[in-house]
């Protein structure tokens, strides 16, 4: 038996779960709480049963058939990381050989598939067959390797523009939001060498963002030219209008930040996507072949990324998780597993 947060119907729920017989597992460490997880308990996406987190940082406890498992060849008792998603290699999408699954199962996300528990506010998490797992470098602390996950998809969102722009004709890039998501994207596309440039409304959290390292950030989107793409981190129909009106024209604007309904803005100036023939593009989570470029990024970028955690939960404290979910603030929070 061991303890796990269980999503049901819209509440968690802090239970003792059977163990499944996986022949592969891992012991959780931590892992961060996403804008997701806020979607999930507001029962945005599903009414579960699973057990909820999806950032997973954790140490291989179990190993008793490797060959079940991808990514990079790991032993017992190393750390790793999880890409949370497994394409299901049967529907049409699978068989015509394209990135995307329809049946993909997803870490933290995906209802109970018996016996493998499935997300990582958990003491153990059981691994299935085709889960990939990414060693992380012995220097990285937990709490930077816990951006892994959202850097894989923010290393997504960027290899939109950078596939589709001739680099020497790009201009500025900027990224809508300063929360953990907007900072890495921000870190990503410095990493791959755009002139990429931070704005967010609020200035008590471009303030914060600040903490993580000097930033090149705009006060007011007033005026800024020569605008090639924009990434919207903030996920709300005032910042999507604001990226479509703030563009150049032949640019793109990346939507990041919104996952699941939001308000409709009163009028969309939707003329904008045609007058400029805009490209408009959508990250819906991470493609599995980013996570070694996302552990690179953290391995060399020198934002501190980590500097974001502002509360440590533990799994045991099932009321600071239900209050960090319901009620976001800035910073990340993180859920504390086991220690090292
Ligand atoms: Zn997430
Ligand atoms: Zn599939």
């Amino acid at each position: 038996m061991s303890k796990a947060i269980i999503y049901r119907s819209g509440k968690l729920y802090k239970e003792e779960i059977e163990e499944g017989g996986s022949p592969n597992s891992l012991r959780v460490l931590q892992t961060g709480v996403c804008g997701s997880d806020r979607h999930i308990l507001a029962q945005r996406l599903g009414d579960g049963p699973f057990v909820i987190g999806h950032e997973i940082v954790g140490i291989v406890d179990k190993l008793e058939r490797p060959e079940l498992l991808l990514g990079d060849s790991v032993q017992l008792g190393e750390r790793v990381i999880v890409a949370p998603g497994i394409n299901c290699g049967k529907c049409r999408n699978c068989i015509m050989k394209r990135k995307y699954c329809s049946n993909r199962f997803v870490y933290g996300f995906t209802p109970f598939a018996s016996p493998e528990r499935n997300g990582s506010f958990a003491e153990t998490m059981e691994l299935r067959a085709g889960t990939k797992l990414f060693k992380i470098p012995d220097a990285m602390s937990d709490d930077r390797a816990s951006f892994a996950e959202i850097m894989a998809c923010a290393v997504g969102a960027i290899e939109k523009i950078t596939d589709a722009a001739n680099l020497s004709d790009l201009g500025k890039v900027v990224v809508l939001g300063a929360g953990p998501a907007g900072l890495c994207v921000y870190t990503a596309a410095k990493f791959y060498g755009l002139d990429v440039h931070l704005y967010d409304i609020n200035e008590e959290a471009m303030a914060f963002a600040r903490r993580i390292g000097p930033l090149q950030t705009v006060n007011s989107l007033e005026g800024l030219e020569g605008v090639s793409a924009v990434i919207d981190c903030a996920g709300s129909a005032r910042a999507f209008t604001q990226a479509v009106e703030l563009v150049d024209i032949g640019g793109m604007v990346i939507e990041f930040g919104a996952f699941v309904p939001a308000a409709a803005p009163a009028s969309f100036p939707f003329w904008l996507i045609c007058q400029k023939d805009l490209t408009i593009r959508g990250i819906s989570e991470t493609y599995d072949r980013n996570f070694p470029v996302a552990l690179r990024i953290l391995q060399e970028s020198p934002l501190a990324l980590e500097r974001l955690f502002t509360e440590r939960i533990q799994l045991d404290e099932l009321d600071r998780i239900v209050q960090c979910l319901e009620t976001p603030t800035i910073g990340k929070a993180v859920v504390i597993s086991s220690s090292r």
